[in-house]
């Protein structure tokens, strides 16, 4: 073997195929699939980076025109066999060139040093950390009375637990150690959990539901046949259960585990369970964590130091030798498709990575994706329900208000009177109130209070947002205008901003209830790391009554004392110009409602909207999914969406919006010769406009995903030789948003 295949470090669809390259003699035996080289290329033999995709004895070019393979990028990381095939995978379903595909799939390149996972592990007896316990007491040392009692239940306690669940801070550990009480175990140290930290939670004993589910999953991973799974189960119906006894069976097998759970969702409490179960076993990933973390865990991983991991969509590229499982929690989160090319979807890799290692694939949801609940009922999938909760308690009452006759009886606070009642109530008895605010549509838009009309941008297809004073903006092209004083539609004096701040929520809160404590969670308070947290293990401690937010206090958070939730504006995410707004809409209210009553104690729920009438409020409200399932599989045959229909979307994006128009049509026109074949377009996207770049879009409609794959690959040779000047493409295969 004596030549190279290498593919460049370039995402231009010119360069995308692979080069021939010399091995020299002090590299041979060194170089080898997946090695990532430096190599001269083009004329002036300018040093470009590649990863070796073949070894071969022979080259169909002249010997004199092959050149060397200078050497190997120094600390750089070897991709396996099986990355090349996933990004090939990736490549083929969803375009972009194999090098960016690569990317991807190979996410951590250079070595870093590993940074270290600390546990704290008990050192005294029970008795001495109790009597040192009732000290702190005495002295009012809260958090280092809370670590000390820790350590009693626990023998050893992840550090991510104790700055998350435990809020002690790193001075109050020292003087823990300190004391003697504990010491820190770093994890160089791995070793296999001991019995005793399994036994520290009480094995619960599964429902008939749960255990035919584990049963039959494992039943077929035994005999060799893992398939593919849904779990249909309601909020709180013990999904997460189910998880941790199949991944405990997997592991129990030698195999090993990628559990996929979009970032909001990943909660301390989930994790805690996970750590309880596997000890360090398990390990994390999650976007704020640097390269050299990733590439920790990743090695760690490759070692066969952890058997479990646990992170968002790029976990699932887990260098594990032998995956047995692969769990992918809320499967219907759009956080699951990649935003970047290759615009990838999590699910369907995950898919084809479970078909390559033989590994079972279990999805879960309490709003499952359409897409994934029409393969289930077509029998593709096998489709598993939970219909109770684990805990026995009941699905909170739900009304709907209708804002409009709260306005016309005379109310103009943003909370309903039935909200109001029973937010006093809560409180009075001492239970937790979470107010929710849907803000998927557009902040601070300006609509009618008496017809709901909102003001539009004259240019864009974009609700204006009140700034200063009255004057209205808009976010995507800069048009200022003033407020107008009357409704342009019904003439109606009462235009007002929908103040869908949070912040605005909270000084309402405030002014009502001036003695409450008051916790809000959005995106300002949750921008240093660890705040996250914090405002959940404070609210879950009871240290305030009510807690405020946006949709990320929806997910996965079980606060058995939340009896009420209100959700403040449900139709602003109705207004989104995407044929998945009422799924999205349906999704977040069915989830926010599921948060009340997670306890012993019932709970209620309220949605207020305008638009009460709506499918998405109504079978939110009634908890029906499959209501709703019905109604939107009807929208999208009529209309002809997915999935009923799948869906290409060219994208065009340029600074000269003839010539970006232009290419979209000479493309549509192409496309349009081949034959039968829904296209639509080219139109301007739905925000026509962003930054002085123009978009354009085609949509390519067809029933047949593997037709619209080969006019994706058509397009791309098509524009391969064409002088495409400042216009880039982009292609979007079922897309989740409309641009
Ligand atoms: P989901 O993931 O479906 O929201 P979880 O697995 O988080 O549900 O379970 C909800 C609650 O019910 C948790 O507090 C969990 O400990 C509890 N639970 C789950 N399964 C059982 C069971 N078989 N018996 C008793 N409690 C259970
Ligand atoms: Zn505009
Ligand atoms: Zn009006």
């Amino acid at each position: 073997m004596i030549y190279a295949d290498v593919i460049l470090d370039v995402s231009i669809e010119k360069l995308d195929r692979p080069f021939s390259y010399r091995i020299p003699e002090r590299l041979s035996g060194i170089v080898c699939v997946g090695s990532r080289v430096r190599i001269p290329f083009g004329a002036g033999n300018t040093e470009k980076k590649g990863y070796v995709t073949a070894l071969k004895d022979t080259v169909q070019y002249e010997e004199d025109k092959i050149k060397d393979i200078l050497g190997i990028v120094e600390g750089s990381v070897e991709a396996e066999d099986r990355s090349f095939e996933i990004a090939a995978f990736i490549k083929e379903s969803y375009g972009g060139t194999l090098s960016q595909a690569l990317k991807v799939v190979i996410p951590a390149k250079a070595k870093v040093k590993p940074v270290e996972l600390k546990t704290l592990v008990r050192k005294m007896d029970i008795e001495e950390l109790s009597s040192l316990a009732a000290e702190c007491s005495r002295k009012n040392q809260k958090a280092k009375e809370r670590l000390l009692r820790a350590l009693m239940e626990n023998e050893r306690i992840p550090s991510p637990w104790i700055a998350g669940k435990l809020r002690v801070s790193a001075s109050t550990v020292t003087s823990v150690i300190k004391s003697g009480a504990a010491f820190y175990e770093t994890s160089s140290e791995y070793r296999k959990p001991a019995v005793s930290d399994i036994e520290n939670t009480d094995p619960l004993s599964l429902n008939d539901e749960q255990r035919n589910v584990v049963e039959s999953v494992s039943r077929d991973m035994e005999c060799g046949h893992p398939g593919t799974y849904l779990i249909h189960g309601i909020t709180g119906s013990g999904k997460t259960e189910v998880y941790i006894r199949l991944a405990e069976k997997t592991v129990l097998s030698g195999r090993q585990v990628i559990f996929l759970i979009p970032e909001i969702a990943l909660t301390y409490q989930t994790l805690a369970r996970f750590y309880a179960k596997f000890g360090d076993r398990v390990s994390v990933l999650n976007s704020t964590m640097s390269p050299g973390e990733r590439y920790d865990q990743c090695e760690r991983a490759k070692k066969g130091d952890i058997d479990i991991i646990i992170g968002p969509r790029s976990a699932l590229f887990t260098p594990f030798s032998n995956v047995g499982l692969i769990i992918m929690d809320e499967e219907h989160e759009s956080s699951y498709k990649s935003e970047n090319t290759p615009k990838y979807h999590a699910r369907e890799v995950a898919k084809k990575i479970a078909s390559l290692q033989n590994a079972a694939f279990v999805m879960g949801s309490a709003t499952p994706s359409i897409e994934s609940y029409s393969l289930a009922l077509a029998g593709e999938i096998t489709l598993f329900k939970l219909n109770e909760r684990a805990t026995g308690g009941e699905l909170p009452e739900t009304s709907i208000v209708d804002l409009r006759k709260e306005l016309s009886s005379g109310n103009r606070s943003i909370f309903s009177r039935k909200l109001k009642g029973l937010m006093d109530e809560a409180l009075s008895k001492g239970e937790q109130i979470m107010l929710f605010l849907n803000r998927r549509g557009f902040s601070g838009q300006v609509s009618c209070r008496e017809c709901g009309k909102v003001i539009m941008c004259p240019h864009c297809d974009v609700p204006m947002s009140l700034h200063t004073g009255s004057r209205l903006m808009c976010h995507y092209c800069g048009e200022i205008m003033e407020k107008p004083s009357n409704c342009p539609s019904c003439g109606s004096g009462y235009l007002a901003a929908i103040k869908a701040g949070t912040e605005q929520v909270e000084d309402r809160i405030r002014k009502l209830y001036p003695d409450v404590n008051v916790l809000r969670m959005d995106k300002d308070t949750t921008s240093a790391k660890g705040s996250f947290d914090k405002i959940l293990s404070e609210f879950s401690n009871g240290e305030a009554q009510i807690l405020i937010g946006t949709q990320m206090i929806v997910k996965g958070h079980d606060f058995p004392n939340v009896t009420v939730v209100g959700i403040l504006a449900a139709d602003l995410s109705l207004g989104v110009p995407d044929f998945r707004s009422a799924e999205r809409t349906f999704q977040l209210l069915a989830q926010a409602c599921g948060r009340a009553g997670r306890g012993e104690k019932p709970g209620a729920a309220v949605i207020q909207t305008y638009q009460p009438d709506h499918y998405a409020v109504r079978c939110a409200a009634a908890q029906d999914y499959e209501a709703f399932y019905e109604e939107e599989t009807a929208f999208r045959e009529t209309a002809g969406y997915p999935p009923a229909l799948h869906m290409l979307c060219i994208q065009f994006f340029g600074t000269d919006e003839k010539k970006t128009s232009l290419l979209a049509q000479e493309l549509a026109g192409v496309i349009k010769s081949k034959g039968r074949i829904r296209v639509l377009g080219p139109a301007p996207a739905n925000v026509s406009k962003v930054k002085d770049y123009h978009r354009f879009v085609i949509y390519v409609k067809d029933p047949d995903l593997s037709r619209l794959s080969e006019i994706r690959t058509g397009a791309e040779e098509f524009f391969k030789d064409k002088d495409m000047g400042s216009v880039f493409v982009q292609f979007d295969t079922d897309p989740m948003n409309a641009i």
